[in-house]
């Protein structure tokens, strides 16, 4: 077992970490405040390979191991985390459609993807469907060669400003559950789709997240992505790969936010000498390093688990989505307050990174649904073998 990083992924990791102190450390406050969503600076992110880490080299994609893109995700989270997590969601839907899209549909989205010349949303979510997303209620109806799609969803990261959606609707009668649903290849811009007003939000201020209105909608049946009934199961495959995604933007977020700590420390003087001398401070300092790198390996075991395929990947996922996004906010809400009164002030960034972490414990899957997962697969499957 190696722990050490090969030369190809320290590479691929100081690529992130220029284009993030180059093209994401100087802009994320400004578009934080204003919210601004970086469009040409994610396609700049697509010319590296960003917006197609790991999606089918058939699509256009590296298609590196999940394990790589989260070091490029980590270090690009550092510096702005709203911006990352958009990447790394419209890196996820690329994979879904890159993995199940019919030829046609892959030749006609997939290089424009994977290049992040167009954008794509991953819309699950309902008003009345969150947690319990096996319910939701949107419709795609079978009408000859199409499918007509009716309904609405809401929380859509990217919404109005990309352009393909990743769409779960039910097409089973209402009481089908999970086997009713199926997943589609919506462009963004058809006749019949509208958007909501962009949701006011704490963090993720760089990109928009609205509800998206459905009636009516019109596609070509190829675009069902897999075959009808299996879209609840291709949404819970992009999300174990998401769920490792959004770690990684806790862990990025935190470690960006460690680094700040670290350097005022010695720079902020109080009773006569640096902060950095006050020893409850540096076990506050001791106790973050330790809580970070513990979160950043349980991500990289996740990681590796689902690049062998193995049984237990999505338990595995599902820890490292609950630890390292409890840990990154506690690491960035601690570096705040090592920073006293400047931490709480926007001319600082511990506050944004505090404010964009914090979603983390709350979607693609909330840290309870995340338990619940957990506890399911302990209580009713081969436990002993996950936990030893
Ligand atoms: C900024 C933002 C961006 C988002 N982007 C997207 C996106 O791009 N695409 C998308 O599809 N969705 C997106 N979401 C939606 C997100 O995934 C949901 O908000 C999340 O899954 C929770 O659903 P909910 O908000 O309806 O909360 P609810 O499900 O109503 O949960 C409310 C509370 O009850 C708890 N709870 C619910 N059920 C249980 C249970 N069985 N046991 C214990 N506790 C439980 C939850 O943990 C939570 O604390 C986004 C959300 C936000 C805030």
């Amino acid at each position: 077992m190696d722990f050490e990083l090969n030369d190809e992924q320290r590479a691929f990791a100081a690529s992130a970490r220029a284009f993030a102190q180059a093209e994401l450390a100087p802009h994320a406050a400004h578009w934080d405040r204003e919210s601004i969503f970086p469009r040409e600076t994610i396609a700049k992110a697509g010319e590296l390979g960003f917006c197609g880490l790991y999606a089918p080299e058939s699509a256009g994609g590296l298609q590196l191991p999940r394990l790589d893109a989260t070091l490029v995700f980590e270090e690009l989270a550092a510096a702005d985390p709203s911006t990352t997590a958009f990447i790394t969601i419209h890196n996820m839907a690329t994979w879904m459609l890159g993995t199940w899209a019919t030829d046609t549909v892959r030749a006609e989205w997939g290089q424009a993807l994977t290049s992040g010349s167009q954008l794509a949303s991953y819309c699950l979510t309902e008003p009345g469907a969150g947690s319990d997303a096996a319910s939701l209620k949107t419709r795609a109806e079978r009408v000859g060669s199409e499918y007509l799609i009716n309904g609405a969803k809401a929380f859509i990261s990217g919404a109005g400003s990309t352009d393909i959606l990743v769409l779960m609707a039910r097409t089973g009668d209402a009481g089908s559950g999970a086997s009713g649903i199926s997943a589609f290849a919506v462009p963004a811009n058809l006749p019949g789709i509208s958007y909501g007003k962009k949701e006011e939000k704490m963090g993720w201020n760089s990109q928009p997240t609205r509800v998206i209105s459905f009636d009516n909608v019109r596609i070509p049946a190829h675009n069902l992505l897999g075959r009808e009934g299996e879209g609840f199961k291709i949404a819970m495959k992009g999300l174990d790969g998401g769920r490792i995604n959004i770690a990684t933007c806790s862990v990025g977020a935190a470690q960006g936010a460690l680094t700040q700590a670290q350097q005022y420390m010695h720079e902020r003087k109080q009773f006569g000498k640096p902060i950095a001398s006050f020893q409850a401070l540096q076990f506050k300092l001791a106790d973050m390093a330790t809580e970070l790198v513990a979160a950043r390996q349980m991500v990289r075991l996740a990681a590796a688990k689902l690049d062998a395929g193995a049984r237990d990947a999505s338990t595995y996922c599902a820890m490292a989505k609950r630890f390292a996004t409890d840990a990154g906010f506690m690491v960035c809400n601690e570096a705040l307050q090592l920073h006293g009164g400047y931490g709480y002030i926007r001319e600082y960034p511990l506050e944004r990174l505090m404010r964009d972490a914090r979603v983390h414990q709350i979607l693609e899957g909330t840290n309870e649904i995340m338990r619940v997962i957990i506890a399911r697969r302990m209580l009713e499957g081969d436990a002993p073998d996950m936990i030893r």
